[in-house]
């Protein structure tokens, strides 16, 4: 008989971060009795008291929501998760290596070293974290070696493609799932745990470890390759006096193309796509078919110009120089809708500005608290003002819908110059002229 049958199944997710605080909350509140660690004890504290860690829209409600029905609970114990679930979400960070590009898999070894000993019933460990093809099979040979004897611990692989801003609703509702396994059993406990996704019709593919795990990161390369593709474009515009915002709006209506993630600008960042695609080409020299993936390389470098280009507009603007310029950044998060500076674009651009000899005041409307801890050397505001205050160039980097919003007119009483870059493409160019601005854009005239 199926765990299923006996009772409704209960759930560990391990790790809190992004993805483990949002699958767990996201679980309990589809009816599941949850219990999620992590061994970093003051971020268990301050989630079992209701308290999200970082900024995802809608979140904290699901979170109290958990807490409040009792399906929802926290520790930092796997001798509790290991007694008490049937099915353990791996949900733990794998960042990129500090000596390479290939991801570190530390904490995903950690965690299932600390968890397969203890297991003493029947139960499905399943991967979500994003890892390099591969890693699967090597982590159920670990993990069969490590468990005792008659625990039958079984493994599966189920990457994750949650948007952060959007973590909530791409939990619930996601375009599809895709699960790895190696049998039936481990199939079925599983569309157990997505019935309700199941019975909206989402998409349900089942493959292999190996496909499960590569068709994570090949989305993400294929992701990253939109982006740099239109920026490479804004490249050429830029060399043309083009307007690549007309030119993506344009290829957008090929319904072959589309325009989701073809806007031109800054280029990407973040906790995922930068180091996913770094991790996949050192993968690939592992496998032997580095050429396969040596256009990714090309991605990479792309993306990287855009900063140094964002750079040397707003220095064109303050006369050539850095030095003793005062700079307002709008922008500190990777993205909007987010608190998360990881591989920021705009805090790389602002910190490479700062390096040049300006004083940079950065305003963002979530990220304030994590860009100060990670670039002590900026200046921080409170607000859009007053990061502009004084300014001899305004630099819009995350493109926020309060930047998008941002009136001309009030923003140049406090400027000393009114001059803007515009690094997301996210302002009227005419609306901001009209109002006495001299207005730059990535891939403009
Ligand atoms: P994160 O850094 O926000 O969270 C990782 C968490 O794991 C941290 O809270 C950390 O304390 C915890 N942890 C580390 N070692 C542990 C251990 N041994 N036992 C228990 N917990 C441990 O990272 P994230 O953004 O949530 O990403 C997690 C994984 O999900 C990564 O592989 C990432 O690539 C993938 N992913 C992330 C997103 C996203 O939007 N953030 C989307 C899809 C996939």
């Amino acid at each position: 008989t199926s765990l299923a049958a006996q009772h409704k199944l209960r759930l560990s997710v391990i790790g809190t971060g992004y993805l483990g605080a949002t699958h767990a909350a996201c679980m309990a509140d589809l009816g599941f009795e949850v219990l999620a660690l992590d061994v970093d004890a003051a971020k268990i504290e301050r989630l079992a008291a209701g308290n999200l860690p970082f900024y995802e829209p809608g979140l904290e409600e699901v979170l109290r929501r958990g807490l409040a029905s009792g399906r929802l609970r926290f520790t930092t114990d796997f001798a509790e998760i290991a007694e008490f679930a049937d099915v353990h979400f791996l949900c733990v960070g794998t960042p990129q290596r500090d000596d390479s590009g290939a991801a570190d898999l530390r904490y995903v070894h950690s965690a299932v070293d600390a968890l397969a000993p203890l297991l003493t019933r029947p139960s499905l460990i399943v991967g979500k974290s994003t890892v390099p093809v591969g890693t699967a099979a090597a982590l159920a040979e670990r993990i069969a070696a490590a468990a005792p004897a008659g625990a039958e611990a079984e493994l599966a692989w189920n990457p994750e493609f949650l948007r952060e801003g959007f973590a909530v609703q791409d939990t619930l509702h996601p375009d599809r799932i895709v699960i790895g396994v190696r049998d039936g059993r481990a199939e079925a406990l599983l569309r157990e745990v997505y019935a309700t996704q199941i019975a909206d019709e989402t998409p349900f593919v089942v493959a292999d470890f190996q496909t499960a795990e590569l068709v994570k990161v090949s989305a993400n390369a294929f992701l990253a390759t939109k982006i740099s593709f239109i920026n490479a474009m804004a490249e050429v515009c830029e060399a043309t006096g083009s307007d690549v915002t007309k030119l993506s709006l344009a290829l957008s209506y090929d319904d072959r193309i589309g325009g989701k993630f073809l806007g031109p600008g800054l280029g990407f960042g973040g906790g995922c796509l930068p180091k996913d695609i770094r991790a996949f080409m050192a993968r690939a020299d592992e496998l032997g078919v580095e050429p396969a993936l040596s256009f990714l390389r090309e991605v990479d470098a792309i993306n990287q110009r855009r900063r140094a280009r964002m750079v040397d507009l707003a220095r064109e603007l303050v006369g050539g120089s850095f030095e003793g310029a005062v700079v307002g950044v709008l922008g500190a998060a990777f993205k909007p809708n987010s608190d998360d500076i990881r591989d920021s674009p705009a805090l790389d651009v602002a910190a490479k500005i700062r390096g040049q000899g300006a004083r940079v005041t950065v305003y963002d409307p979530a990220a304030l608290e994590n860009a100060r801890r990670a670039h002590p050397d900026l200046d921080y505001a409170d607000t859009m003002l007053a990061a502009a205050s004084d300014a001899s160039v305004v630099l819009l980097l995350t493109e926020w819908q309060e930047f998008r919003e941002a009136d001309p007119n009030v923003l140049a009483k406090v400027v000393a110059t009114r001059a803007m870059v515009d690094g997301r493409n996210a302002l009227d160019p005419e609306r901001w002229r009209e109002a006495g601005w001299t207005y730059r854009a990535l891939g403009r005239p």
